[in-house]
């Protein structure tokens, strides 16, 4: 078995759940955060980080016991993580494994800055941010957020 393999096993070994692999180092926080972990719920979570990676230098892992990620949250976690990978584990076996792709739109996950856009109005309209090389910007006001996406997000 090469040491690469052994690697693999190592952070697959959860009996179900999600591995979300290739986080650039440092931003594992930012992932629980889109994903509501803030040690309140009692979900199974393990975070390693600044873990040596061939490919980003140093990386961080998160893996999530008994959840697998929808759509939505994988969508937003290519924003903040375009190099990640999203593993799902069954019965201690890697049951898919996904390369995140940037969405070209996101919708209801993030919302808008501005208090005078019609998303955040108390008007039932569903957020929407159109994804830009650099940011996202909404597709009602056409505000645009570079940094600090987590703090939009309202999921
Ligand atoms: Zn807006």
């Amino acid at each position: 078995m090469s040491e690469r393999d052994d690697h693999e096993l190592r952070i697959s070994k959860i009996q179900d759940g999600t591995v979300i692999d290739h986080i650039a180092g440092g931003h594992a926080p930012d992932v629980l955060a889109i994903l509501g972990i803030d040690g309140s719920t009692d979900e199974v979570v393990s975070v390693g980080m600044n873990v040596p990676s061939d490919r980003l230098g140093h990386k961080d892992v998160v893996k999530i016991e008994g959840r697998e990620l929808s759509q939505d949250e994988v969508d937003v976690i290519s924003l903040i993580a375009p190099a990640a990978s999203i593993n799902i584990i069954r019965e201690y076996g890697v049951a898919e494994k996904h390369r995140v792709e940037r969405p070209a739109v996101v919708e209801g996950v993030l919302s808008c800055p501005n208090h005078d856009c019609i998303t955040t109005d108390g008007e039932p309209v569903t957020s929407r941010f159109e994804v830009l090389d650099d940011g996202v910007r909404c597709a009602y006001c056409e505000t645009i957020l570079r940094e600090n996406l987590t703090e939009h997000i309202s999921v």
